[in-house]
């Protein structure tokens, strides 16, 4: 896909987001809207992937992190073609698979993931087996900016260094709040690239929005270490009244704000 397909893809998901996490009263629609430029260009011009054969060994494996975020994944597999975009009413009923984060159980998802600091560890493991397999599968790993407060994030970060896991490409979204504040208030993770650098990483800082920075940090991940893409980001994107608040990491939105924020969304350029 191109820039502009890539947009409207973005757009798509976010607006599906909105309406999943308004029909079931749930939580987490800045957390969404926040990687909706991620994983649009991911799903939309780098992966590699098959909707028909979910588990086609070639495939590029993503292993989304923050698993709370699931709305926007659970938009973006229907949209490519995984399953039936009409499930997507299911999301946060009793039964479903669509869960209120991510579950193994939906087709194209690799890992069950919501508690945090699991999932970069986990693409640690496949990339190094990859590795050992010569195999020329890419492994993306989207991760919370919270979430590096997790000891075990760090472990992998150190592993994947020094194993030089040159397939593993984590993507930070980092939109400088948490679930109980500002990242710089609750636990301060500056100078971040820094950090990754140190423990030889290659690392790539981004405007998290734009696409064809995102998709230039993603095709152009380097051959020889890990690649961090460090995406900065807004949580809540696109909504006026979402952007930068820490309320909707919990709020839902009621009928009024829901429409006023799709009517949002579409505006975008
Ligand atoms: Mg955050």
């Amino acid at each position: 896909m191109d820039n502009k397909t890539t947009k409207q893809l973005a757009k798509a998901i976010s607006i599906e987001a909105l309406k999943m996490v308004h029909r079931a009263n749930a939580s987490h629609i800045g957390s969404c809207l926040s990687m909706a430029d991620i994983v649009a260009v991911l799903y939309g011009s780098v992966l590699r992937y098959d909707t028909k054969n979910p588990t086609w060994p070639e495939r590029d494996r993503v292993i989304v992190s923050k698993g709370h975020a699931c709305a926007i994944m659970y938009a973006v597999l229907a949209e490519v073609g995984y399953f039936d975009k009409a499930m997507l009413e299911e999301y946060g009923t009793n039964g479903t698979t669509l869960q209120g984060h991510l579950s193994h159980h939906v087709s194209g998802v690799e890992l069950s993931t919501g508690s945090l600091g699991h999932g970069l560890p986990v693409a640690c493991g496949i990339a190094l087996a990859m590795k050992h397999a010569s195999a020329a599968t890419r492994i993306f790993s989207i991760l919370s900016d919270g979430e590096l407060d997790e000891g075990s994030n760090w472990e992998a970060i150190l592993f994947a260094g020094h194993q030089k896991l040159h397939s593993l490409v984590a993507i930070v979204d980092y939109n400088k709040i948490q679930s109980f504040g500002s990242v710089s208030e609750v636990l301060e993770l500056e100078p971040l690239a820094d950090k990754w650098r140190a423990c030889h990483w290659h690392v790539v800082e981004v405007d998290g929005h734009d696409h064809e920075a995102l998709l230039q940090a993603l095709k152009n991940k380097s051959s020889q270490a890990p690649t961090v893409i460090i995406a900065h980001t807004v949580k809540g994107k696109g909504v006026s009244f979402m952007e930068g608040t820490l309320a909707w990491h919990y709020k839902s939105p009621s009928p009024e704000q829901l429409q006023q924020a799709i009517a949002e969304i579409e505006a975008m350029p």
